[in-house]
C-alpha cells in the first residue's frame, strides 16, 4: 500500500493546521475553562467546508476522500479535541449516512445545508440504558397511518443543543430480531423534541453533550432514512467510518500532548541543564513518537480501505483501540514530563490529559473494539485466510 499523501490531502492538512493554529489554539483553554461552545469559530469552520468534507460537491460538500478528512481531524485534535469531536460527529455519523442512505429529496433538505456549513449534525444512538448494547435501545417509533410517532430518550448526544438535525435510531418492529430498528432524520427544532440536561464533563468541556427526549414527536414518512428495519445496519456502517475519524482525533490529541512535552523538556532546567538531556526522558519521548506514528498508519489504512469501497470494520476497530489507548498513555506521560506544572491549568497539557480519556469510551469502548477484533480474527481463522 502506498502511504504517500496526494497534493490535495497535504493541502487540506496544511489549511486546517493553519486555521487551527491561528483561531483555535489561542482560545481552546478559555473555551474549556468557561465550558463555552465556540459558535463563531464553528461558523468559520463551516465556511471552510469542514462540516461535509466527504460529501460530494453536488450536495454542497467538499468532495474529499476519507484520508483527507482524517488528516483534518488529526489537526483539530492536535489543538482542541472539543472542536474536533463536533466536526467528527457531523461528518462521520450525520452527513455520511444521510448521503449514503438518503434519497435525493432527503439530501436536498437535510444534507445540503449541513454540508454547506449552515448547521451541525448529531447522532442519537445511545440511551441512558443502552450504550455498548446499542441494539437494546428502546426509543419507539410507532407507525400511525402515514406518520411515525417517536417516544423515548437519548443520552450523550454530542452537539445535541447546537445541531440543526440529528439522526435518531428507534424501534419500529419490536417483534423482529434483526430488523427492529430504523433511522430517522429529526430536526432539533421540531414539536415533541426537547433538549435536556447538558453533561458536566471531565474533558471535551466546550463541546456540548446533551440528553434529548422525544414525546409524541410526529414525523412524516420522508424522515425515515433507508428502509424500515435498516437502522442497525446504518448505525454500524456509520460507526466504521466514525472510528477511523476518532482514531485520527486520538492521534491528534497524542501529537498535541507530545509536542508540549517535547518543547517543555528542552526549556525546563534541573541539575544544571535542560531536563531533556536525561536519557530516561529521551526514551519516553521516543516511545510517545512511536505510538503516534503507529496510530497514524493504522487510521490511514482504515480510511484508505473505506475510500476503496472495502469493508473496514476490523481495521477501524484496531486503529481506534490502539490510537485511543495510546493517546491516554501519551497524555499521561506528557503530564509526567511537566512535573508539577503538568498538574495545573496554566499549562495546556492537563487539558489534553482530560480530553484523551473519552476516546477509549465513545463510538464503542475499548472492550467493544476487542470484541469486534476477536470476532473478525476468529472468522478469518475459520475461513483459513490471513
Ligand atoms: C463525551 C461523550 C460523547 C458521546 N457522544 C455520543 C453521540 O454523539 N451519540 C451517541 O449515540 N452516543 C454518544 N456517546 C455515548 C457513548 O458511545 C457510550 O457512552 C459508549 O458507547 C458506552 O456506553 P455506556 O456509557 O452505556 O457504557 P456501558 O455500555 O454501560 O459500559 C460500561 C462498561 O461495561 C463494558 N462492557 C459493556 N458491554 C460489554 C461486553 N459485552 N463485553 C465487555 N465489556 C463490556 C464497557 O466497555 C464499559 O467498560 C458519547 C459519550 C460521551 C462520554
Amino acid at each position: 500500500m502506498d502511504w504517500g499523501l496526494t497534493a490535495d490531502q497535504e493541502m487540506i492538512r496544511g489549511m486546517v493546521r493553519e486555521f487551527a493554529e491561528a483561531e483555535i489554539r489561542p482560545n481552546a483553554g478559555t473555551w474549556d475553562k468557561e465550558k463555552e461552545f465556540p459558535s463563531e469559530t464553528f461558523a468559520q469552520l463551516g465556511e471552510l467546508g469542514l462540516f461535509g468534507m466527504v460529501v460530494p460537491e453536488e450536495w454542497g460538500g467538499a468532495g474529499l476522500d476519507g484520508v483527507a478528512y482524517c488528516l483534518a481531524l488529526e489537526e483539530l485534535g492536535r489543538t482542541d479535541a472539543s472542536t474536533c469531536v463536533a466536526i467528527s460527529v457531523t461528518n462521520s455519523v450525520y452527513c455520511a449516512p444521510v448521503n449514503k442512505f438518503g434519497t435525493d429529496a432527503q439530501r436536498e433538505r437535510w444534507l445540503r445545508p449541513c454540508a454547506k456549513g449552515e448547521w451541525l449534525g448529531a447522532f442519537a444512538l445511545s440511551e441512558p440504558e443502552a450504550g455498548s448494547d446499542a441494539a437494546g435501545l428502546t426509543t419507539r417509533a410507532e407507525r400511525r397511518g402515514d406518520e411515525y410517532v417517536l417516544n423515548g430518550s437519548k443520552a450523550w448526544i454530542t452537539s445535541g443543543a447546537v445541531c440543526g438535525a440529528m439522526l435518531v435510531f428507534a424501534v419500529t418492529d419490536p417483534t423482529s430480531d434483526k430488523r427492529r430498528i430504523s433511522a430517522f432524520i429529526v430536526p432539533r427544532e421540531h414539536p415533541g423534541v426537547t433538549v435536556l440536561h447538558k453533561e458536566d464533563k471531565m474533558g471535551l468541556r466546550s463541546s456540548c453533550t446533551n440528553q434529548v427526549s422525544f414525546d409524541e414527536c410526529v414525523l412524516s414518512c420522508d424522515h425515515l432514512l433507508g428502509g424500515e428495519g435498516d437502522g442497525l445496519k446504518i448505525a454500524l456502517d456509520s460507526l466504521d467510518g466514525g472510528r477511523a475519524g476518532i482514531s485520527a482525533q486520538a492521534v491528534g490529541i497524542g501529537q498535541g500532548a507530545y509536542e508540549l512535552a517535547r518543547d517543555y523538556v528542552q526549556e525546563r532546567e534541573a541539575f544544571g541543564g535542560p531536563i531533556g538531556r536525561f536519557e530516561g526522558l529521551r526514551h519516553e519521548l521516543a516511545r510517545m513518537a512511536i505510538e503516534i506514528h503507529a496510530g497514524r498508519l493504522l487510521y490511514l489504512r482504515a480510511a484508505t480501505l473505506r475510500d476503496r469501497g472495502a469493508r473496514n470494520t476490523r481495521q477501524a476497530a484496531i486503529a481506534k483501540l490502539h490510537a485511543s489507548e495510546a493517546a491516554n498513555r501519551i497524555a499521561y506521560q506528557a503530564v509526567q514530563l511537566h512535573g508539577g506544572y503538568g498538574y495545573v491549568t496554566d499549562y495546556a497539557v492537563e487539558r489534553f490529559y482530560r480530553d484523551a480519556r473519552v476516546t477509549t469510551i465513545y463510538e464503542g469502548t475499548s472492550e467493544i473494539q476487542r470484541l469486534i477484533i476477536a470476532r473478525a480474527v476468529l472468522a478469518t481463522a475459520q475461513a483459513g485466510t490471513a
